[in-house]
C-alpha cells in the first residue's frame, strides 16, 4: 500500500544480450538480488548466443537522452552502473547525462563503468572512437572502473605493467580502479584495487573451471548495488567479489557455450522439496 520503504535506485546503461548471460539481464538479476531497482536504459541491441554476439546494433543517442530524461524526472537515482555503450554517440551522450544528474544531486552519486570492450567470444563491442570518449569525457565522473587486464591493456597501451595501467587509467579522472585477474594465468585469480598512487586492496579467490559468459557484469553490478546501499568502495569490492564467485561455483550451462553464473543461487530451482 506504498508505505513499504523504497529499494534504492540503480540507472543502468547497458546493452541486451538475448541469451540471458550477460548485458542487462545480468545487471537487472545482480541488483535484484542484492535488494536493488533496476532502471534500465538500453544502449545497444545484440545478437548473440552464450558462444559469442555477432552482430550490433546501438541505440540512437536521442533515444538514450529521451530515456534517461525520463528516469531523472521521476525515481531518485542512488547509483548509476554503465556497461556495453555501443557508439561513440552515446558514450557523449551518458557523459552529459551524468553531469546533469550530478548537478541536481545534493550529494555525490557513485558511478561503475565497466570498460565493455570485446565479447567473451572474440567480437569488439567498442571502437578507437569510443574508447577514446570513455577515457576522456566517462573516466573523470566514474567513481569506479572494473576492467579486466585485457582491457586495462588495451585502455592503457603505454603502460608496461597492470599496476601502471591502474595509475594511468586514475590519471585520466577516475577515482578507483579495479582491475580483474580472470585472464591472467594461475591457479587462483587475484584482483587488485587501487586509488591514486596506492593500491588500496588485493582479492585472491580460487580460479573455477569452465568459462562464464556475464561475470564481468555480474561483478560490476553487485558492487554498484552495495554502493547504492551505502557501503564503501573497500568492502563493495570484497563483498561483491565474493558473491561474484559463487554465482560462478553456481553456474549453469544451458547453451553449448559458455557457462551462465546463477545470480540467485540460493533458490537454486533444484527444488527436492517441490510436491508433485
Ligand atoms: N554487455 C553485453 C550486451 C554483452 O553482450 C557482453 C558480452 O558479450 C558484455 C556486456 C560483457 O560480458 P562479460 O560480463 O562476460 O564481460
Amino acid at each position: 500500500m506504498g508505505t513499504r520503504v523504497n529499494k534504492p535506485v540503480v540507472l543502468v546503461f547497458a546493452g541486451h544480450d538475448p541469451s540471458g548471460g550477460a548485458g542487462l539481464q545480468a545487471d537487472i538479476e545482480a541488483l535484484a538480488a542484492h535488494g536493488c531497482h533496476a532502471a534500465t536504459v538500453v544502449t545497444a541491441l545484440t545478437v548473440q548466443d552464450t558462444h559469442n554476439v555477432t552482430a550490433f546494433e546501438p541505440m540512437p543517442a536521442a533515444l538514450i537522452v529521451a530515456q534517461t530524461q525520463a528516469l531523472l524526472a521521476d525515481l531518485p537515482i542512488a547509483a548509476v552502473k554503465i556497461g556495453m555503450i555501443g557508439s561513440p554517440e552515446n558514450a557523449q551522450a551518458i557523459a552529459i547525462l551524468l553531469q546533469t544528474l550530478q548537478r541536481r544531486n545534493g550529494r555525490h552519486i557513485p558511478v561503475v563503468l565497466d570498460p565493455v570492450l570485446v565479447a567473451g567470444g572474440g567480437m569488439a563491442l567498442s571502437s578507437a572512437a569510443l574508447q577514446h570518449i570513455m577515457l576522456t569525457e566517462l573516466l573523470p565522473l566514474t567513481t569506479l572502473l572494473t576492467p579486466n587486464s585485457p582491457e586495462s591493456r588495451a585502455l592503457a597501451p603505454a603502460a608496461d605493467t597492470l599496476a601502471a595501467c591502474a595509475q594511468s587509467l586514475l590519471a585520466n579522472g577516475c577515482q578507483h580502479v579495479l582491475i580483474t585477474g580472470g585472464h591472467e594465468p594461475g591457479p587462483a585469480i587475484i584482483s587488485h584495487l587501487y586509488a591514486a598512487h596506492q593500491e588500496m586492496a588485493r582479492h585472491s579467490w580460487p580460479r573455477l573451471p569452465g568459462e562464464f559468459h556475464g561475470s564481468g557484469c555480474t561483478l560490476a553490478s553487485s558492487i554498484t548495488a552495495l554502493l547504492a546501499h551505502g557501503a564503501d568502495i573497500g568492502n563493495a569490492v570484497h563483498t561483491a567479489l565474493a558473491y561474484t564467485w559463487q554465482t560462478l561455483e553456481h553456474a549453469r550451462t544451458p547453451g553449448r557455450g559458455q557457462a551462465i553464473p546463477d545470480r540467485f543461487f540460493w533458490a537454486a530451482g533444484d527444488h527436492p522439496s517441490r510436491t508433485p
